[in-house]
């Protein structure tokens, strides 16, 4: 089985898809890793260190040509896979809603394409999981951002000049994201405030010394440990509470995302306005259409004085780590499924039909279709 790990060619992604480890654990399965040249660059992992792994170092065409399997950060343009071996499963996050041409265009070309984002929520695939191991990195990028724009110090500080004051830290969505950015910021000494639509996550975020903030009765769970959409009446009853708490804030990290649908809006221009002015708003969610009204993917923007932040990729801005990560729970992924007779993944019904788009020259993924 031939495994290839192609160079990523989406705008400002610098992470990749395999490290030296990964090449060396998939190797000892049996399998051969071809790399593109300059793969890794981005992610401080350069070519010798893949050779060393075990890895071929070659350009893109020699890289694909008769892959089973192709692994990718962002799935590939088809077009660069045209001599990969005939249904090859090209295993990468594939944004299925929001780019249906690519997966049509993949069943085009007969090749399985396994979404990594649609990988279920259950306990045995948390190791496959590319969402959380890129939202914790994530969460903790997002308040080291908003630290280093903030003209303010995080931490109290006593000094014989006068003491600064610790910093306010309110983070709205605690998911695996907003639960690291509320430890981030703890650790750098701020007092942090958290809200969510989960009840069951007031309980999280007392455990990591923060504060609860919950407007009564405002319940929003949806399925898989996800949230669902509030209604209109939930809605106005959020824009209350945090009218009233963000005006005290300095720093705001807003991480809420709604599967499927474009992200909700929780911070109005009006409410902005009311910030003091030198506040800082991350967005972690701004590539899915923004948390906070004004808010542009690699932007700062200021508003009434308040500054407006947060990237359209921010894993790929700690590109080693999340390359790391990324590589690891795609090896959980692949290996778990590792069939010695068939010299590669069989995937199990539960996880096969969560993930894959495309098989046999069609789209076969359920949720897709149903969309
Ligand atoms: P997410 O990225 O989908 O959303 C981020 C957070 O925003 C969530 O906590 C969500 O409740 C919140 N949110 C949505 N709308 C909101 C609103 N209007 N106001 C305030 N907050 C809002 O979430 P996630 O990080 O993917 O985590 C979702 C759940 O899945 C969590 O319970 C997490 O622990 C769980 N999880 C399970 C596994 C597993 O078992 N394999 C893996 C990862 C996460």
């Amino acid at each position: 089985m031939k495994i290839a790990v192609l160079k990523e060619t989406a705008p400002g992604e610098r992470r990749v898809a395999a490290s030296p480890e990964t090449v060396k654990k998939f190797t000892a399965l049996g399998a051969t890793v071809a790399v593109e040249e300059g793969a890794g660059h981005a992610a401080a992992i350069a070519d010798e260190v893949y050779r060393e792994a075990g890895a071929q170092v070659s350009p893109l065409a020699e890289t694909a040509q008769g892959a089973g399997i192709v692994m990718g950060v962002q799935a590939p343009d088809v077009l660069s896979l045209a001599g990969a071996g005939e249904g090859a499963l090209v295993a990468a996050t594939f944004d299925p809603f929001g780019q249906r041409d690519r997966v049509d265009a993949y069943a085009k070309a007969g090749f399985e394409a396994l979404a990594l984002e649609l990988m279920p929520r259950i306990t045995r695939a948390q190791s496959m999981d590319v969402l959380s191991s890129q939202s914790n990195l994530s969460g903790y990028k997002a308040v080291m951002a908003a630290a280093n724009e903030y003209g303010r110090a995080f931490p109290m500080m006593m000094t014989a000049a006068g003491t600064v004051q610790a910093a306010r830290v309110f983070v709205m969505g605690v998911g695996v994201a907003g639960l690291q950015a509320i430890a981030t910021a703890k650790r750098l000494g701020a007092q942090v405030s958290a809200t969510d639509v989960r009840p069951e996550t007031a309980e999280q975020i007392a455990s990591l010394g923060a504060k609860a903030v919950f407007a009564e009765g405002l319940e929003a769970a949806g399925e898989g440990g996800y949230a669902a959409e509030l209604t209109d009446e939930q809605k106005a009853k959020q824009a209350e509470l945090v009218s009233g708490h963000i005006a005290k804030q300095d720093i705001v990290i807003t991480t809420a995302l709604i599967p499927g649908r474009a992200a909700p809006r929780l911070v109005s221009d009006k409410q902005i306005a009311a910030m003091k002015p030198g506040s800082v708003i991350f967005d972690l969610a701004v590539a899915q259409g923004g948390n906070v009204e004004g808010s542009q993917p690699d932007e700062l923007v200021e508003r009434h004085g308040v500054t407006l932040m947060g990237y359209a990729n921010t894993p790929s801005h700690l590109a080693a780590d999340s390359s790391a990560l990324f590589s690891r729970n795609l090896y959980n992924f692949l290996s778990a499924f590792w069939d010695e007779e068939a010299g590669g993944p069989v995937l199990d019904e539960e996880i096969g039909n969560a993930v894959r788009l495309t098989r046999g020259g069609a789209v076969v993924s359920e949720r897709l279709l149903q969309s």
